[in-house]
C-alpha cells in the first residue's frame, strides 16, 4: 500500500492533542483569555492550526520540496528569467548577522558597513550602465519601470513648468515587450501605445516615427529583446526620441547578454532597470523577494525616490533633504538581502569577470540554438544573444503537437520547461535561456532529449507529464479563480 502521508495536507496529517514542543509549566499565575484579548476574540473559538510533531512537520514540508524543480536540483532554461545557479557563498556572506540582524530603525553611526556596501553598489550600477545615478529602492524590475517612469512623468511637469510645453501623456512599447512595460506604463498613469516590430524582430522605425511625438515622454525598449536579438539601431532610436524631447527607458532584463560589453547610457538610454534576482544571483522565484534598481542620467537625478545613500567625508549617510523626489516607493532602503547578494556578486566577478559571463550565456545559448534549430524552427535568426525563441509551429502543423505538450514532456526526463506562448509575436514560440552556468554536458543532455521528444507519439506527448504530481491542471481556471488559502469549508 502506498504511504498516503506523503500526499496529504498538514491539514489532514493533523491528531488532536499531538505535540512539536515540550514547554516548561507556567511559573506566572494564569490569566483568563478575556483580560489579556479583546472581547470579540476572547471569545471566538481558537483557529483549527494543524496538531503535528516535528518529525510529520519536517517530513510534511521536506516531501513538499521535491515535489517542485529549482535551479539546484535541475536545469531551468526558462527564457527571459535567467535561472542562473547562485553560488552559496552569496547566500551565506548574505545571512551574516551584521547584515541579516540590522534593524532598518538603527541609527546611521551603527549601519556604517551597510550603508557602504549600498553606497558601492549604486556607484557599480552606474557604472555598468553607463549611466548616472541610481536609487536601490524599487522591490522587482517591473516596480523600477513604474519608479523610472514616475521619475520620467517628474521631469516632465517640472521642465513643463519652466518651458509652458504641453504634457506629455504617451509611453510606447514595442509590441514584443514584457507585458509589464505596457502595465507600468498604465499604473503611471501614461497612455500605452504599442510599436510594430518588423519581421526580422526589430523595431520597426517607420511605425516609431509614425507615433513618437510631442505627447510622447518615454519609449520602453528591451535590448537585448524578448526573442533574444540585440536591436543595432538603437543608436538611431533614441534619436528620434530625444529629437521630440521624450526620454528612451531600457528594461534591464537581459542585461546577462552584455555586461561589460555594451552600456545603455552608451547607446542613448536615458533610464533602466536592474534585476538582480536574474543578473546578479539573487534568489529568483516564489514571488520574491526581489529587487529592481534604477539608473538614470544626471538631469534625472532630482527626482529619485529618497533616501539615497551618499557619502559624506569618510560617512556615509542616507540623504532624505531633495525636494524633488517622487518620496518614497517601498519602506527603508529597500530589499537589502538582495542588494548584498547583488554586491557579492559583482566584487567576485569584477569587470573583466563580469564580461565573460555575458560572453559565456550568448556562447550557451548559440551552442543550443545550433544544436535544435534543423528540428525547432527558430523564426529569428541563426544567431542570438542569451537566449532565442524557437517555435513548435511546423511541429503542430504537422503533428498536432504543441508547444505545451512538449514542455510538459520535459518535466518527465527531469528538465525545467522554456518560456512558451511568450513572446506573442512568435507562434507556439519556446523561449530558451540557458545562462553561463552551465555545462556542455547539461546542453548536450537538454538537447537530445528535446529532439527525442520530437519523435514520441503524439497520444504520449498530448498526456503529457506522466511522472509529476499533477499533470495537467486546468491553468485558465487556476488563473480566473485561485484558490491561494486552506479553507475548511472547500
Ligand atoms: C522579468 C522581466 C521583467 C519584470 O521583472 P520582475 O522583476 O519580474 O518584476 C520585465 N521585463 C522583462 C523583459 C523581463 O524579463
Amino acid at each position: 500500500m502506498r504511504n498516503e502521508q506523503a500526499t496529504q495536507l498538514i491539514f489532514e496529517l493533523s491528531k488532536s492533542g499531538r505535540r512539536g514542543a515540550n514547554l516548561p509549566a507556567s511559573d506566572v499565575p494564569a490569566r483568563p483569555l478575556s483580560e489579556l484579548l479583546p472581547g470579540e476574540h476572547a471569545a471566538a473559538a481558537p483557529p483549527p492550526l494543524p496538531e503535528l510533531a516535528e518529525p510529520d512537520v519536517v517530513r510534511h514540508f521536506t516531501n513538499l520540496s521535491t515535489k517542485n524543480m529549482s535551479v539546484d536540483t535541475h536545469f531551468y532554461p526558462l527564457g527571459s528569467c535567467t535561472m542562473k545557479y547562485n553560488a552559496k557563498r552569496n547566500e551565506r556572506i548574505a545571512a551574516f548577522g551584521g547584515l541579516a540582524n540590522l534593524h532598518p530603525y538603527q541609527h546611521e553611526d551603527t549601519l556604517q558597513g551597510l550603508l557602504q556596501l549600498l553606497y558601492e553598489l549604486q556607484g557599480m550600477l552606474s557604472e555598468i550602465s553607463g549611466l548616472d545615478a541610481v536609487s536601490l529602492q524599487p522591490a522587482a524590475g517591473a516596480h523600477g519601470e513604474l519608479t523610472a517612469l514616475m521619475v520620467a512623468a517628474a521631469f516632465f511637469r517640472d521642465r513643463a513648468e519652466s518651458t509652458g510645453e504641453p504634457k506629455r501623456t504617451k509611453v510606447l512599447t514595442p509590441d514584443s515587450s514584457h507585458g509589464t512595460n505596457p502595465a507600468s506604463a498604465a499604473v503611471a498613469g501614461f497612455e500605452a501605445v504599442t510599436v510594430r516590430s518588423t519581421p526580422q524582430g526589430f523595431v520597426d522605425l517607420d511605425d516609431l516615427r509614425a507615433k513618437l511625438d510631442r505627447q510622447t515622454a518615454v519609449f520602453m525598449i528591451t535590448n537585448p529583446n524578448t526573442l533574444g536579438l540585440f536591436d543595432r539601431q538603437v543608436r538611431e532610436i533614441a534619436d528620434l526620441v530625444h529629437e521630440q524631447g521624450g526620454l528612451l527607458y531600457l528594461d534591464g532584463a537581459n542585461m546577462n547578454a552584455i555586461l561589460g560589453i555594451a552600456r545603455p547610457g552608451d547607446f542613448g538610454a536615458d533610464m533602466m532597470h536592474y534585476n538582480p534576482h536574474k543578473t546578479f544571483s539573487g534568489p529568483h522565484g516564489g514571488g520574491g523577494p526581489g529587487a529592481g534598481p534604477i539608473a538614470v542620467r544626471a538631469a534625472l537625478e532630482p527626482y529619485l525616490p529618497s533616501p539615497v545613500v551618499e557619502k559624506d567625508g569618510d560617512r556615509y549617510r542616507l540623504a532624505y533633504n531633495r525636494p524633488k523626489s517622487i518620496g518614497r516607493v517601498r519602506s527603508f532602503f529597500g530589499n537589502t538581502g538582495v542588494l548584498v547578494r547583488a554586491y557579492c556578486y559583482l566584487r567576485t566577478h569584477g569587470p573583466d569577470g563580469l564580461r565573460r559571463v555575458s560572453e559565456n550565456a550568448v556562447l550557451n545559448a548559440n551552442y543550443l540554438l545550433a544544436k535544435v534549430k534543423d528540428r525547432l524552427s527558430v523564426p529569428h535568426g541563426e544567431r542570438c544573444m542569451h537566449e532565442f525563441v524557437a517555435s513548435a509551429a511546423k511541429v503542430k502543423a504537422q503533428r498536432g503537437v504543441s508547444a505545451m505538450d512538449i514542455a510538459k514532456r520535459l518535466l518527465d526526463y527531469g528538465f525545467h520547461a522554456p518560456t512558451v506562448y511568450f513572446p506573442l509575436v512568435v507562434k507556439e514560440a519556446m523561449m530558451i535561456e540557458p545562462t553561463e552556468t552551465e555545462s556542455k554536458e547539461t546542453l548536450d543532455a537538454f538537447a537530445e532529449t528535446l529532439l527525442a521528444i520530437l519523435d514520441e507519439s503524439p497520444e504520449t506527448l498530448h498526456a503529457a507529464p506522466h511522472t509529476t504530481p499533477i499533470s495537467r491542471p486546468d491553468e485558465v481556471r487556476a488563473a480566473r479563480s485561485a484558490v491561494v488559502k486552506w479553507s475548511a469549508a472547500v
